[in-house]
């Protein structure tokens, strides 16, 4: 079935054992990493990249890679960014068709013009050593010196990359939630994707990650929830991924460990819903 909903799936020990789980559950898009529990990139051969990304490119819509943990688009002279660049490199050889990037911590206080500078000079540099690959900036649910849990900082970022083609944003739900976005009615879910479409631009949404959070609305913590254990809900998260702006939007899920059985369940009731007219 072709749909735009997928799973966030967890590297055990390869990406073809990770492809095989798509291909069993039939979906089109899906997102990995490519850091081991080790903390290392995996290793891969020429050859055997080549075969992954025609297989990828025979199965899948979209794959999305989600960058490490310590990429860092605050500062073009850290390990952080030294290693997001070789991240994509690898990440476009693999035939992935996005790479998710948290942007960040400032290591010191700047103004929200002087952060939104530095994020596009890293952005550029990564457009300009890669070919194909779409960026995509997510929202962080941390505060302060992290970039960025403010849709108006991130509206100024795309205003400033204009006619930047290969960048759009990731908008992650709990995130936005415990920064301060509250979400936990139709009514209040609307009220949140009008904010986002007028000032980010409906053009820049790439890809929403689909989550429900245990924390508190303002709480900046990050722990996600199974969706319908969370405080979002569900009702809230149906109406986002099927909001008329977003209907194009593909949608990834980062659940929390669960058996196959139940991640099957949870999307299959997101797709069913999609044929509701809501
Ligand atoms: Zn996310």
């Amino acid at each position: 079935m072709k749909s735009r909903f997928g799973l966030h799936i967890r590297l055990k020990s390869s990406l073809f054992e990770a492809l095989e789980k798509v291909e069993r559950l039939q979906h089109r898009v899906f997102q990995t990493v490519l850091m081991l529990k080790s903390k290392e990139f995996l290793h891969m051969t020429d050859e055997q990249m080549q075969i992954f990304s025609t297989m990828v490119q025979k199965h899948c819509d979209q794959f999305f890679v989600h960058a490490a943990y310590w990429s860092n688009l605050t500062d073009v002279q850290s390990r952080g960014f030294y290693s997001l660049q070789k991240e994509i490199h690898l990440a476009e050889q693999l035939g992935a068709t996005h790479i998710v990037i948290h942007p960040g911590s400032f290591a010191q206080d700047l103004t929200m013009e002087q952060r939104v500078d530095r994020i596009v000079h890293a952005v550029k540099l990564l457009l300009a050593d890669s070919s194909n690959i779409i960026i995509l900036l997510e929202n962080s649910p941390h505060k302060d010196k992290s970039f960025s849990c403010s849709i108006q900082e991130f509206g100024l970022l795309f205003k400033k990359l204009d006619g930047c083609q290969r960048v759009q944003m990731c908008v992650d739900t709990a995130h936005a939630y415990v920064a301060g976005y509250d979400m936990t009615t139709p009514q209040k879910m609307n009220a949140f994707v009008k904010e986002l479409v007028m000032t980010i631009g409906k053009q820049n949404i790439g890809l929403l990650h689909c989550n429900d959070t245990k924390k508190k609305c303002g709480s900046f913590l990050d722990e996600h929830a199974v969706i319908e254990y969370g405080n979002i809900g569900m009702e809230s998260l149906y109406h986002l991924v099927h909001h008329q702006d977003l209907q194009d939007v593909p949608v990834i899920f980062e659940l929390p460990a669960l058996d196959e059985s139940l991640e099957v369940d949870i999307i299959e009731q997101f797709i069913h819903m999609e044929k509701l007219d809501l």
